[in-house]
């Protein structure tokens, strides 16, 4: 019988080492990605099943971030927020592990304000910081097809996206801190778009409309979006609800581009509303809920059916 183990890639000469922290549903395919390029990845996360799956892809568990990173040629960041960012960051400048030039690309969907305040606060200790959010999802990261939305000084873009451009299409965003503005304004466009559609497609349902039609119909019209194209058909209308993107981390998200347009002064009224919808549904619903859980939710939860109407278009 063959081996089941897979063997791991050789490490290509020239290829940098990679410290990699953050190996959950988007961090375990973008660091085996990694290495299957080539690169010896290093990689933390709090998760002892994550550093196995890491160890399985043919990367090197580390036993904390400061382990990952002491001698890396670039640290990656793939968590969950701009908190848990800073307090690792602030754990590696304390060890000593991030040195004089070091180069920290934060992929998380972290706050573009702190993000650009952390920047400062490197740039006083020598150490460089690129912000390299991504969409796509979890299929986006296995197949190395993620939009990759980087904000930082060319010269650190240019040396980021040798590695970058194995996860992805690189866009440049602008300064520091402009990938995790526009990372975070696309997603209160595609939670709105997907709460919307959910009611709509309720809504046609209730009527007595089969939903595949609907789509196929929004597909081809000007209410085309993520949500019909992507989330209803592949993960919510067969009923897996499995996209491997938490509700409570687009909420986070929707939050931080509320909080942008708040400290810019721009309007955000139809986003301040949309981010109590899904704040209500993420109350009632588990807190390691898949975010497309929302379109399920919508159905049981909105206006009380009362009954399809009659031929007259009056409801019975
Ligand atoms: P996840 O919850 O699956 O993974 C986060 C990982 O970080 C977990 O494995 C956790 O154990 C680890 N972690 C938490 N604190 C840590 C610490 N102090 N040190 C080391 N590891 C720590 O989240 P995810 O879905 O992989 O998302 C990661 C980031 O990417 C988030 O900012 C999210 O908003 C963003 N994002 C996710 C998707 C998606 O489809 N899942 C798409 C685009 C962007």
């Amino acid at each position: 019988m063959s081996d089941p183990t897979p063997t791991a890639p050789e490490p290509v000469e020239g290829r940098a080492t990679v410290a990699f922290v953050g190996l959950g549903n988007m961090g375990t395919p973008m660091s085996s990605r990694l290495v299957a390029a080539g690169y010896t990845v290093r990689g933390f996360d709090l998760s002892d099943e994550a550093r196995d799956r890491l160890a399985q892809a043919g990367g090197i568990p580390a036993s904390s971030a400061t382990d990952a990173a002491t001698g890396a040629d670039l640290t990656v960041l793939m968590l969950p927020n701009s908190a848990i960012v800073t307090s690792v960051v602030d754990d590696l400048l304390a060890a000593g592990a991030l040195a004089d030039g070091a180069l920290v690309v934060d992929m998380s969907s972290s706050e573009p304000l702190e993000t650009r305040a952390l920047s400062k606060r490197l740039a006083a200790v020598g150490v460089r910081l690129v912000d390299a959010p991504v969409s796509g999802g979890v299929k986006g990261a296995q197949g190395g097809t993620l939009t990759i939305m980087v904000g930082g000084s060319d010269d650190d873009v240019a040396e980021a996206r040798a590695v970058l451009d194995h996860l992805g299409r690189v866009v440049p965003t602008g300064a520091v801190g402009s990938g995790h503005a526009v990372k975070a304004l696309n997603n209160l466009l595609s939670a709105t778009h997907l709460w919307v559609t959910s009611e709509a497609i309720e809504a046609g349902v209730r009527f007595g409309l089969d939903p595949e039609v609907m789509l196929s119909v929004f597909n081809g019209s000007s209410g085309r979006s993520g949500s019909t194209e992507n989330k209803w058909p592949n993960f919510i209308l067969p009923g897996t609800f499995d996209s491997g993107f938490g509700l409570r981390l687009m909420l986070k998200d929707m939050r931080i581009a509320a909080g942008l347009a708040r400290a810019v002064g721009a309007p955000t009224e139809l986003g301040e509303d949309a981010i109590g919808f899904w704040a209500t549904a993420a109350d009632a619903l588990e807190p390691a809920a898949d975010h497309t859980r929302v379109a399920e939710w919508i159905a049981q939860h909105a206006a009380v059916d009362s009954g399809p109407p009659s031929e007259e278009g009056e409801r019975r």
